[in-house]
């Protein structure tokens, strides 16, 4: 689809998910602003982007006030996996919450459309399954993935309270497991972490007994559901989830990536982190009916051009 020409702002966009939404906002004729501080994001994810006209980018940390003229905004900017979101937890929050203050000041000042990247986590360890958006979750304040967890359960609040007292025109999508290319090798996540582990024949890391369970989705869907998101009718806020309702144990994802890897790897058992959901699956009936979306690519397809991501990256860091 070719969109009418708008200048979009992607904070986090030289991440996973940033760089994907950059890329496919460029080919639908936008002018995409990306703000990054380059926490967990790299110049490699947008390298292929710089020579866009249409393509700028800014240094910049979103928990600082930012002067930037743009009709929507797509707030991303966080780290995800529980590695780097827990190296530096006070950041974590401080990047959830000031970024979500500083982001909708400049919406309402520019009179923006703005989208959160909110994240299945506000369920927590949940009690109902699947997760419906009505499910207010069952979260542990004070643990060590709460600063992540409160930090965008915080950021969902500031949204619809710019919504009721500004009537800023919002939107929050609640982002379930998503993998893809260009996932951080090193960032702990379970898919690129068993794709890695795999592919160097090392052991892979099942944390606890491997039961507990996710649900994948692959990037390009993600980019799909946040991009209907922003275009749906203004009177739609979400929160809305988005993810793949295709369910997995974690034992599971770790045989098929042997299988799809040709590995020789042994699995081990290690400590299950504290407060690790034990299951998560999104329900999806809302974006189906408000967005007319569904994910289209289940895991062992999306898994191909991951694992041949992960290899390329492999080879080229053995020449
Ligand atoms: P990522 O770590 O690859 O990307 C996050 C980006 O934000 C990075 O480029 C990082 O450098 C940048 N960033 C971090 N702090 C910043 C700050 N203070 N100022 C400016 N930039 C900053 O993670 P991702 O997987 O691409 O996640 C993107 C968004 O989607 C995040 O908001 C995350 O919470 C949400 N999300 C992702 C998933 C997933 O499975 N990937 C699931 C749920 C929610
Ligand atoms: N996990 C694992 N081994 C790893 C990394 C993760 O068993 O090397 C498990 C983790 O304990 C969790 C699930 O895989 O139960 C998903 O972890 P991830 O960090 O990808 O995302 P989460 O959904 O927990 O934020």
């Amino acid at each position: 689809m070719r969109r009418s020409y708008k200048r979009v702002l992607v904070t986090g966009g030289a991440g996973f998910v940033g760089s994907h939404l950059c890329e496919r906002l460029l080919n639908e004729n936008c002018a995409v602003l990306c703000v990054d501080n380059f926490y967990t994001g790299t110049r490699e994810n947008i390298q292929h982007l710089l020579g866009n006209p249409n393509f700028e980018v800014i240094r910049h940390d979103v928990c600082f006030p930012l002067y930037v003229e743009v009709d929507e905004i797509y707030n991303l900017a966080c780290p995800a996996s529980p590695i780097h979101y827990q190296f530096d937890p006070v950041q974590t929050t401080k990047t959830s919450v000031s970024g979500a203050i500083n982001m909708l000041g400049l919406a309402k000042r520019l009179r923006a459309k703005i989208l959160l990247s909110s994240t299945s986590e506000v369920y927590g360890d949940p009690d109902i399954h699947p997760q419906p958006e009505s499910y207010w979750g069952h979260v542990n304040p004070i643990g060590t993935r709460a600063c992540y967890d409160e930090g965008k359960r915080c950021a969902e609040t500031l949204f619809f309270d710019y919504y009721r007292q500004h009537k800023l025109r919002i939107k929050v999508a609640r982002i379930f497991n998503t993998y893809g290319p260009r996932t951080h090798p090193n960032d702990g996540r379970v898919v690129s972490s068993f794709i890695m582990q795999a592919l160097k024949a090392d052991p892979i890391t099942i944390f606890g007994d491997g039961g507990q369970t996710r649900s994948f989705c692959y990037v390009s869907d993600l980019v799909d559901g946040l991009i209907r998101l922003m275009d749906s009718d203004d009177g739609f806020t979400g929160p809305v989830n988005i993810g793949n309702s295709g369910e997995f144990t974690i034992k599971e994802l770790a045989e098929i990536v042997i299988k799809m890897t040709e590995s020789n790897s042994t699995i081990t058992y290690r400590p299950k982190p504290p407060d690790d959901p034990r299951v998560r699956r999104p329900d999806i009936a809302l974006a189906q009916s408000k967005l007319g979306w569904q994910p289209k690519i289940p895991l062992a397809e999306g898994l191909v051009p991951t694992i041949q991501y992960f290899r390329d990256l492999i080879t080229h860091q053995n020449d």
